[in-house]
C-alpha cells in the first residue's frame, strides 16, 4: 500500500470506526441489563435476571411458591431453580405464563416437581404461534434465526437488545413441551383474582406484543409483572422475523392498565426490574406515551394521505421520550412501529396507484442499468457508494445488480460489505443480527 493510499484509507476509515464505536458501545453497555443476578424486588418476591433469555420470578407464599415465566431452556431454568432453592425449599404450587413465547415457557420442566402445579395462562394462549397452514409458515424460522443471530459466531453477536446471547440446542431439550408443561388454568375474562399458597394475585388481560399477553399484579408486594409489554428498550411493535400484526393501540391501552396499579416495582419480561414507586410511575407513563404517540401521529399522517415511506420521516418521537434510556431502540424501532400501524389499518397498499402493479425487480433494474449506461456503470456506482460509506445506497444498487443477475459474485460481495458496515453503526440488535446474518449467507454463496 502506497503512503498516500494509506492516508486516504485512514481518513476514510477514522470516522467510520468512530461511529461504529458509538453504536456498538451503546449496545454493549446494554448488556449490563443481563448480568446474572437474583434481585429481590419485594419482601417475598425475587426475579432472576440474565440466567436465561427471559426473566423468571418467584413469589414465596405460606406453603409454596409461584413461578412467573420459566425462561427459554431447561438448562438455564435448572440454574435459576438452584438459585431459588437457596432462598426457600417450598414446593412450586403454580406457574404463570405472561404469554406463550418459547423464551418464557421453554424452561418449565425445571420447576415442576412431584406435585403438579397449576399452570396459568391467557385463554388465547399460543393462538398466534402456529399459523393454520399445512406445514406452517416455515420461512419465519429462517428470519427468526437471522434476527436472533443464531448462525453468527459469538464474536459477532453483542446481545439481542433485551436478552443475552444464547444458542438454542439442536434436537435437545431446547423448549420443553408435552402434557406436563401445558397450561391447566386459563384467564377467561378481562381479569381474575387467584389465591395460591396464601398469596392473592390478580391476572389481567393485556394484549399488545401478543394477543395472549397477561400481566400479574401482586398487591401485597406491590409488584407488577408486565410480561413483554415492557422491558428496557423501545418496544418491539413489529418483529422483523415476521409476526401477526401487533395492535399498537391495544398495547398502549394495556400500558394504561398497568399504570393504574399503585406499584413499587415493575418486572418486565426482560432486562432489570424498575424499583421505586415514583420511578415505576414515570417509566410506565413514558412508555405508554411513546407507544400512543407512534399510533396517533401515524394515523394523523395516514389521514393526510402519506405512505409508509413518508410516515417514517413524519413520525419522530419527541425528544423528552426519545432520550430516555428505557426507550432506546435496542430491540424494537420506532420506524417499524410506524409501518406496523399503517399496515394494521390499511394493509400493504400504500395508496399510490403506481404501486398497484409494479414492475418486477428485474424489469426495473434493467431499466435503471440502461439509464446508468449499462450494468458495468451500475457496478461502478455501487463500488463508489461503498467507498463513500454510503452503505444503504450501495446495498440498494447491489439489489438491482442481483435482480438482473442473481448469482453475480461481485454484487453479492458488495451487498455483504454494505450490510456489514450498516451493522457496525446499528444500535438495534435485531437489525444488526439480521444484517450480519444475511452478509454471512451471501459470502458463503460466493465461496
Ligand atoms: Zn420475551
Amino acid at each position: 500500500m502506497h503512503w498516500y493510499s494509506l492516508i486516504a484509507f485512514l481518513l476514510l476509515a477514522t470516522p467510520l470506526f468512530a461511529q461504529e464505536n458509538a453504536a456498538t458501545q451503546k449496545l454493549t453497555e446494554q448488556s449490563k441489563q443481563f448480568d446474572e443476578q437474583v434481585i429481590q424486588v419485594a419482601e417475598n418476591v425475587y426475579t432472576a435476571v440474565g440466567f436465561s433469555v427471559s426473566n423468571v420470578s418467584m413469589i414465596v407464599g405460606d406453603d409454596g411458591v409461584i413461578i412467573i415465566d420459566t425462561g427459554m431452556m431447561v438448562g438455564d431454568a435448572n440454574r435459576i431453580m438452584a438459585e431459588f432453592r437457596k432462598l426457600t425449599d417450598k414446593p412450586v404450587k403454580a406457574i404463570i405464563f405472561t404469554h406463550s413465547h418459547g423464551d418464557h415457557t421453554g424452561g418449565s420442566a425445571a420447576f415442576i416437581g412431584n406435585e403438579r402445579p397449576q399452570i396459568w395462562a391467557h385463554k388465547n394462549y399460543g393462538s398466534e404461534a402456529e399459523p393454520l397452514v399445512a406445514g406452517g409458515v416455515t420461512f419465519q424460522r429462517v428470519r427468526g434465526a437471522r434476527q436472533a443471530g443464531f448462525k453468527l459466531p459469538p464474536e459477532q453477536r453483542i446481545n439481542n437488545g433485551i436478552a443475552p446471547v444464547r444458542y438454542p440446542r439442536r434436537g435437545g431439550q431446547a423448549f420443553a413441551s408435552g402434557d406436563a408443561t401445558r397450561p391447566t388454568h386459563f384467564l377467561e375474562d378481562e381479569r381474575t383474582t387467584i389465591k395460591v399458597a396464601g398469596v392473592e394475585l390478580e391476572l389481567v388481560s393485556s394484549p399488545g406484543e401478543t394477543n395472549d399477553q397477561l400481566f400479574v399484579w401482586d398487591p401485597t408486594g406491590k409488584v407488577l409483572f408486565a410480561g413483554d409489554n415492557f422491558y428496557r428498550s423501545f418496544p418491539n411493535l413489529y418483529a422483523i422475523r415476521g409476526t401477526p400484526n401487533r395492535s399498537v393501540r391495544l398495547w398502549a391501552e394495556s400500558l394504561d392498565k398497568l399504570a393504574d396499579n399503585d406499584a413499587a416495582a415493575l418486572v418486565g419480561g426482560h432486562t432489570r426490574p424498575i424499583l421505586g414507586a415514583s420511578k415505576v410511575k414515570q417509566v410506565l407513563k413514558d412508555y405508554h406515551d411513546a407507544v400512543q404517540f407512534i399510533h396517533d401521529k401515524t394515523v394523523e399522517g395516514m389521514n393526510k394521505g402519506m405512505t409508509p415511506d413518508e410516515l417514517v420521516e413524519y413520525v419522530q418521537l419527541p425528544e423528552n421520550l426519545a432520550s430516555k434510556d428505557y426507550l432506546q431502540p435496542f430491540y424494537g424501532h420506532p420506524e417499524w412501529g410506524v409501518r406496523s400501524v399503517f399496515n394494521g389499518y390499511l394493509g400493504w397498499f400504500d395508496g399510490n396507484p403506481t404501486n398497484l402493479f409494479r414492475l418486477s425487480p428485474k424489469s426495473e433494474a434493467e431499466r435503471v442499468a440502461k439509464l446508468a449506461g449499462g450494468t458495468d456503470k451500475l457496478l461502478a456506482s455501487a463500488h463508489d457508494a461503498l467507498a463513500a460509506d454510503d452503505n444503504q445506497w450501495a446495498a440498494q444498487l447491489a439489489d438491482h445488480l442481483l435482480a438482473i443477475e442473481p448469482g453475480n459474485p461481485t454484487a453479492m460481495q458488495i451487498k455483504a460489505d454494505a450490510l456489514t458496515r450498516l451493522a457496525r453503526n446499528m444500535v438495534n440488535a435485531t437489525a444488526r443480527n439480521y444484517y450480519l446474518s444475511v452478509a454471512r449467507e451471501l459470502r458463503e454463496k460466493t465461496q
